[in-house]
């Protein structure tokens, strides 16, 4: 692993914890059926190379999502590997019975930040929602099972446009109220910019000071590790992430790829922050996980390597002879 001896920015995190949601976000739009057991080897191989949070899978409708039906027969076949988290996405009590019963790590409970978004994704009022959401984390709280609240369309929605900061901390309130003390805010059709990044983030450390924040974003305009540069300058050390750049809401219009967990892992170290990540064995996994879908993923470092991994000069042509 490679790390710059001196921070970029003496206010950054030392260290950020990388989530992994490439087999949930990223799989959940891919169509063609992904074996049980080359899920599971991915979620091994990102395990190997130092990954240790994982958004694995979700229990929503198989009928809705049936990429995801194989949630607990994948967390089966994973055990229980020392020092990971595994966790999954849950949109009801039913999802909630049936990750209890597979023996998730921690449930991830989410609602949209915009009304119109809400009723899209899932059919309901965002009143609707946070009142069910409140009757999963109690039956989680009985479980033991901890519950981590995610809000979608945190920084724009594409049916309303801009998001009040005000809807954003409405719902992280109503988190809040339930107990529940780690919310990740949802870039769900990378709508977010730097400045936003900036607004939100000190708005909630204003407001919920004692709320972990977690950022969640998609490159489909291109500026998602501009927004984790502005997440680092606001002290957020979470981060979500698909391995290869993987993702895409099936329910949102246009929305593409998660930022690249390699990509991402690559600018922490240049910027001096630990991830305790290995760069090279994760490329080997984004590469493997091109194969499984068998198309070009958007992932770039694991197509360039890092930037000090030079070419002998007499493997490449000069372009004028
Ligand atoms: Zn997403």
């Amino acid at each position: 692993m490679t790390t710059t001896p001196r921070p970029y920015c003496e206010d950054f995190p030392r260290r950020v914890q990388i989530v992994e949601v490439g087999t949930r976000d990223g799989f959940q739009a891919v169509e063609g059926w992904i074996p049980t057991a080359t899920k599971a080897g991915i979620l091994k191989g990102l395990i190997t190379a130092g990954l240790r949070h994982f958004e694995a899978t979700s229990f929503v409708s198989p009928r809705a999502v049936p990429q995801l039906r194989d949630g607990a027969a994948l967390l089966a076949e994973l055990g229980a590997p020392k020092g990971v988290m595994l966790s999954a996405l849950v949109p009801n009590l039913r999802g909630a019975e049936a990750a209890i019963a597979a023996g998730v790590g921690a449930m991830v409970v989410f609602v949209s930040a915009s009304e119109s978004h809400n009723l899209k994704n899932l059919n309901r009022s965002r009143a609707e929602s946070l009142a069910a959401l409140a009757e999963v984390r109690t039956r989680a709280a009985g479980a033991g099972v901890p519950v981590q609240g995610a809000i979608a369309t945190a920084f724009g929605c594409p049916f309303e446009g801009d998001v009040p900061v005000a809807a954003v901390l409405e719902i992280a309130r109503a988190y809040h109220a339930m107990g529940i003390r780690r919310l990740t805010l949802g870039d769900t059709t990378g709508m977010a910019t730097p400045p936003l990044v900036r607004e939100r983030v000190q708005a909630l450390d204003a407001a919920l000071p004692d709320m972990e924040i977690a950022l969640h974003f998609h490159n489909t305009r291109g500026v998602g590790l501009a927004n984790v540069m502005a997440g680092l300058e606001a002290g957020v050390w979470i981060y979500e992430s698909s391995v290869a750049g993987l993702g895409g809401c099936p329910f949102a219009p246009g929305a593409t790829g998660n930022i690249c967990t390699e990509d991402l892992v690559y600018l922490l170290h240049e910027c001096g922050v630990e991830t305790g990540v290995d760069l090279e064995a994760l490329c080997a996994v984004a590469r493997e996980v091109e194969r499984v879908i068998g198309r070009p993923l958007p992932g770039q470092v694991m197509k360039a390597g890092p930037r000090l991994q030079t070419a002998d000069m007499d493997s490449v042509r000069t372009a004028c002879g």
